[in-house]
């Protein structure tokens, strides 16, 4: 063995006591670390012929890369929808480096970490109360999520002309419609070659609604003359946490025929809590799924799942099949990740989620939910009252929101610019409505009113000199 890899290994247990102490000086020290930082390196560095060992690697991360890392686990980042990991998440993605399973199969003489994952699945139906009717399994995030689920989709789509899209490729026109997608559904159509331009705008509810409206849905069902498509729905947009209407959804389903799938990226677990629930009502109806794990569960990154109705599992082995794979037999009982996803070879990526799941429970998760949509709602309220307008109302833990009055557009991103440089806090710009917004997501299991407090204080004392 290499002599830098055998003092390592000799050294092993003082190695991960000193990266666990490195764990817990960072996290416990999160509120005071900077949202934002302006240190920059120059991202080039000698390759070392002889090697540093870990030590001196470790030494070397902390006085050129450390500086670079930003609390985005913290409580007080609001940018994007960014969770943070709870303690027992943490436990759980240590571990599946630790243990450094080749996630697959779960049935098989070398592992069947598969299994975890498949109880894991089963937690998460029974936390966002769905039917066993879902097939689920663990992608990077809900961008791969609704990737997955859309390649799936088409893959149904050629069946309807009895055509086998995946082997021989599209030679149809797919029909996709969608009102509010996020923008990583369009980049799927983009990567699935049915096109980022490709698809139908439905119609927004009139007012302040980011949903589609079900009339004009049905409209566009009909100029399509009884040919087959993909509906691509929300449970939660970006900017204002709106929902589809899955019930009416449903409906349509019983008379028109196509593929349903939900981007339920955060919004999802609205179904945790009883107040919110009524948000996803009929949902599990739909053909597919996406789930965000690295959001509002808390995990770290990377860490999302799908869900895909168990009666389209042969689709999706056409889809992704997996061109060397030994015979299937029966799909279900020889079960294969790398026959059902992008990837072949994956981490034991259920794990953290397992972790989260057994440690907090249904009500972990429920409190931590409603705690989120209590601080949005806290927030919006403190806005109000601070020379700020809402620009949607608080559905769920999303705020949109703007400096009031028209006059004051030019100095949303400079407002937004000068508070990010606080470093005290970092939220998104946006646009909603043709106006210039910002937007603020409580995702976080660290966030409590003191953090809100912090953040109005900064934003009144920018007010008086912008
Ligand atoms: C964040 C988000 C995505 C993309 O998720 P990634 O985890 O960043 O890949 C997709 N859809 C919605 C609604 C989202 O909020």
């Amino acid at each position: 063995m290499n002599s830098k890899l055998q003092h390592d290994l000799d050294n092993f247990e003082n190695i991960l006591e000193k990266t666990k102490q490195q764990g817990i000086d960072f996290l416990s020290n999160i509120d005071n670390i900077p949202t934002s930082n302006t240190y920059s390196i120059d991202p080039k560095t000698e390759l070392n012929e002889l090697g540093l060992g870990s030590i001196e690697a470790l030494k070397e991360f902390n006085e050129r890369l450390a500086p670079l890392m930003v609390s985005s686990p913290g409580p007080r980042y609001w940018g994007f929808v960014t969770g943070g990991s709870t303690p027992a998440s943490i436990v759980g993605d240590w571990l599946a480096s630790v243990y450094d399973q080749n996630t697959q199969a779960v049935k098989a003489q070398g592992g069947a970490s598969a299994l975890i994952e498949f109880e894991t699945i089963n937690l998460l139906l029974q936390l966002l109360e769905l039917p066993d009717a879902f097939l689920g399994g663990f992608v990077t995030g809900a961008t791969m999520s609704n990737f997955t689920s859309l390649a799936v989709a088409r893959q149904w789509f050629g069946k309807q002309y009895g055509k086998d899209f995946a082997k021989n490729g599209i030679s149809e026109t797919i029909n996709i419609l969608t009102a509010t997608p996020h923008s990583s559904s369009i980049k799927s159509l983009s990567m699935l070659g049915i096109g980022s331009q490709n698809y139908t705008v439905i119609k927004t509810i009139e007012g302040n609604r980011e949903a589609l409206d079900t009339a004009d849905l049905e409209e566009k069902i009909k100029a399509l003359n009884g040919e087959p498509f993909i509906l691509i729905s929300s449970a939660g947009t970006v900017n204002t946490a709106d929902f589809d209407d899955f019930e009416a959804i449903a409906k349509l389903r019983e008379k028109y025929n196509f593929w349903w799938h939900i981007d339920g990226a955060f919004g999802g677990f609205a179904a945790v809590s009883e107040k919110y629930k009524h948000y996803v009502k009929g949902w599990e109806g739909a053909d597919s799924i996406t789930i965000d794990c690295h959001k509002w569960l808390n995990v770290p990154y990377e860490s999302a799942f799908y869900l895909v109705k168990k009666e389209h599992v042969n689709l999706q082995i056409e889809t992704f099949q997996n061109s060397n794979a030994p015979y299937l037999g029966n799909p279900l009982e020889n079960f294969n990740y790398l026959n059902v996803l992008p990837e072949n070879s994956r981490r034991l990526r259920a794990l953290p989620v397992w972790f989260s799941l057994k440690a907090y429970g249904k009500e972990g998760f429920r409190d931590l939910i409603e705690d989120s949509i209590a601080l949005a709602l806290h927030f919006a309220n403190a806005l109000i009252e601070n020379d700020f307008e809402l620009l949607a109302p608080i559905r769920l833990n999303n705020v949109c929101f703007t400096l009031k009055g028209e006059h004051n557009q030019e100095k949303v991103t400079p407002f937004l610019s000068a508070l990010n440089d606080t470093g005290k806090v970092f939220m998104t710009p946006t646009v909603y409505q043709n106006k210039k917004g910002i937007r603020a997501s409580f995702v976080n299991w660290r966030t409590n009113e003191e953090d809100v407090r912090i953040v109005i204080k900064e934003m009144k004392d920018l007010l008086e000199i912008i």
